[in-house]
């Protein structure tokens, strides 16, 4: 890519920008939208989109028959991929493999282009892919529970959190639930983040066992609230803030002010017409400063 100029000419860029195939291909069919809908939200959010995955090892869903039809997640860089870095990684096998990171509009294009519809990111950076700067509570609810609870338990974590002197963050997942977010910095060991996610869930469900559970293979049972602490860990992922899901009505993870939960209605309540608008008309990034908190989990390891 050039930088500055050469031979007086102005600088240009080395690759043109990305293009857009079958832009009519229906990709959400119970609202309509196509290829070109999809391409133009993610251009409308990129600028907030993109500090929550850039340098980040990124999982992308992608669904070339459309959000209905068959995803796959996918990992790994792959041959013919021109915008999207990769960083090679320790798998847990003990071998190396290269993943994914974009680090600009056009990586994130690219991949739009090869049918990406949602972006996870790891909770960590791939420059320091051993080290946690984000923990992910997933509040999954079971059968039954009625939304209300669902609100509940998310101002329960946070008001835990606040008690170990943690702020965190909230998320409209655009699915069923909640995410409550707490950013480390600095960032620790992904060991110490887990139990401190798995100690967290287990400490919920033991003290409201009608309201929580911490175990995944209970995650079904009706009327109760499964604390996923599972997103924590080396390699895990949570969907990006910004990003759509492959899931009818073309739902979006919505980051929110704590102050919005009242009036929230359910988990994806924010679309992909919706968000950019709102994004115009919004005063305040309810994460602003997200990143530049300084808190970590010493209180809490050495305690
Ligand atoms: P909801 O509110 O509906 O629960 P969610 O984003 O929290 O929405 P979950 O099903 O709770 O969805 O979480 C699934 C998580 O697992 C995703 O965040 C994603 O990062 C990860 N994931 C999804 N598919 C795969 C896969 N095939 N392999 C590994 N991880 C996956
Ligand atoms: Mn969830
Ligand atoms: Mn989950």
């Amino acid at each position: 890519q050039s930088s500055g100029s050469k031979n007086g000419k102005p600088a240009t860029k080395a690759v043109s920008p990305v293009k857009i195939s079958s832009p009519t291909k229906v990709i959400y069919p119970d609202r309509g939208l196509t290829k070109r809908d999809v391409a133009d939200y993610y251009e409308a959010v990129m600028d907030h989109l993109l500090p929550e995955i850039v340098d980040r090892p990124l999982s992308v869903i992608r669904c070339p028959g459309g959000a209905g039809k068959a995803c796959f997640f996918q990992k790994h860089h792959t041959p013919g991929l021109e915008r999207v870095d990769l960083v090679r990684l320790k798998e847990e096998a003990g071998n190396n493999a290269n993943y994914l990171v974009v680090r600009d509009a056009e990586g994130l294009m690219e991949l739009v282009q090869l049918n990406g519809l949602e972006f996870h990111p790891w909770g960590s950076t791939a420059e320091n892919p051993d080290i946690a700067n984000r923990v992910v509570f997933d509040l999954d609810p079971g059968e039954g529970v009625p939304w209300a609870e669902v609100k509940r338990a998310a101002r329960d974590v946070r008001d835990l959190l606040k008690q170990m002197e943690l702020t965190s963050f909230l998320r409209a997942t655009g699915g069923k639930g909640l995410h409550v977010v707490v950013p480390l910095n600095p960032g620790c060991e992904w060991d110490l983040v887990k139990s401190f996610a798995h100690g967290f869930a287990d400490a919920l469900a033991q003290s409201q066992p009608q309201r929580f559970v911490s175990v995944s293979t209970l995650k079904l049972r009706p009327k109760k609230i499964f604390v996923d602490y599972l997103r924590n860990g080396r390699g895990a992922t949570a969907v990006a803030s910004y990003s759509l899901r492959a899931r009818d009505g073309a739902p979006v993870a919505m980051p929110l002010a704590w102050s919005e939960l009242g009036a929230l209605k359910r988990g994806d309540a924010f679309d992909l017409v919706e968000v950019p608008k709102r994004l115009r008309r919004r005063r305040k990034d309810p994460w602003a400063g997200i990143d530049n908190l300084r808190q970590d989990l010493s209180r809490w390891s050495s305690g």
